[in-house]
């Protein structure tokens, strides 16, 4: 067990390990197994207050309300905006004033939840509303888990998959981002399957390296957008830190030691990286590589003068792909609204709080 003093005051019930949680629970003066209780009315109940743990001792739960935040304080829905296609946008109190992002995406009979990894984001690719603001602080683990339980509150039941594709790049919070997957994935606490939590990349290429070495079974996606270095680098300052080069050296490694296939996100923007010529560069690139394509028609965002391609571009450049024999979907949008894309609810509040 833990020491006591381990588990830093003031921290998330939602940011501890079942067994960090037991330990928790012991230095209360309570008895260990309480926590598997304890830990049906986070996950199963999703409850906000720890009095209505209502099998659980009352000492026990005022020990653990003095110990760790309020349970709704962790992440508190302060707006919800239905889009169309039936999308669901959270805006999200953090304790210290911060916001951030958690879309709930439903397809049929499933639900998809994208979380956020940080508050705002320091890489700045031309056409994401994420950037816009620079990055103000990483989130914690129970900030990251709290978004999926959030979800679940408002869904109704278990999400079936999660992306790491709101605000932030996961592999700038690498610790914080796999304890949280994990923790997901963990059946004593949310119990969503390896294989439906995807985290995404714009080509951070240590946490790609460190990932393969993880053993575990989680979807890793790299949001590629450009078939080219010189291409990459106009949309993607991270392209001048990791070059393409260097990227898909690190993608193939991952493959051959994961034996996982890899997911490119690939944003079309009109005339810029949607042409013929594009396409086969994309196909060259991912020669031999274990792989599927994800096209996405750009999101126009205000900040960004790029423009969503004609559907029937976005369609020749589909069927480009799949000519080759390269796995590839395209992701024909709904929920074009004005907050529709990744940071643009939050980069809407900010702005109106800032200039109203
Ligand atoms: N930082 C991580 C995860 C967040 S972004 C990453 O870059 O992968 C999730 C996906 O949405 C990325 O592929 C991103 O490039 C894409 N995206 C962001 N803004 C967009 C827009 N305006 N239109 C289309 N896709 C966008």
């Amino acid at each position: 067990t833990m020491d006591a003093d381990t588990v830093e005051p003031m921290d998330s019930a939602y940011s501890l390990t079942p067994e960090e949680l037991a330990a928790a629970v012991e230095a209360c003066g309570g008895q260990a197994w309480r926590a598997t209780q304890i830990g049906q009315w986070l996950y199963g109940g999703r409850v906000e207050r720890w009095d209505a743990m209502t099998n659980v001792a009352a000492a026990l739960r005022q020990a653990l309300a003095a110990r760790l935040r309020d349970l709704d304080g962790t992440a508190r829905v302060r707006e919800a905006a239905e889009e169309g296609g039936g999308t669901t946008k959270l805006l999200l109190d953090l304790h210290d004033g911060e916001m951030i992002e958690t879309v709930i995406i439903p397809a049929r009979d499933r639900a998809t939840v994208c979380v956020s990894s940080q508050v705002g984001c320091a890489f700045h690719c031309a056409f994401c509303a994420s950037g816009l603001h620079g990055v103000t602080r990483s989130l914690a683990c129970g900030e990251i888990v709290a978004q999926a339980v959030r979800a679940a509150q408002r869904i109704g039941s278990r999400p079936d998959n999660i992306v790491f594709m709101g605000i932030g790049e996961p592999f700038a919070n690498y610790d914080a981002v796999l304890k949280a997957a994990r923790l997901m994935n963990d059946p004593r606490g949310l119990g969503i399957g390896a294989r439906k939590i995807t985290i995404s990349t714009c080509g951070v290429v240590p946490g790609i390296a460190r990932l393969a070495g993880e053993g575990t079974q989680f979807e890793l996606s790299v949001s590629l957008h450009a078939p080219t270095q010189a291409l990459r680098e106009k949309l993607m300052p991270v392209a001048s830190q990791w070059p393409l080069e260097a990227l898909m050296a690190a993608c193939r490694d991952y493959t051959a030691r994961t034996n996982r296939i890899i997911t490119f996100e690939y944003t079309l923007v009109a005339g810029f990286n949607d042409g013929p010529e594009h396409a086969r560069a994309l196909i060259a690139l991912l020669k031999g590589l274990k792989c599927r394509v994800n096209l996405i028609p750009l999101n126009p965002v205000a900040e960004f003068a790029g423009k969503t391609p004609d559907p029937r571009v976005c369609e020749v450049f589909l069927a480009c792909l799949e000519r080759a024999g390269v796995n590839t979907t395209l992701r024909r949008s709904k929920g074009r609204g004005v907050n529709a894309s990744c940071g643009q609810l939050r980069h809407r509040s900010l702005r109106d709080r800032n200039d109203p």
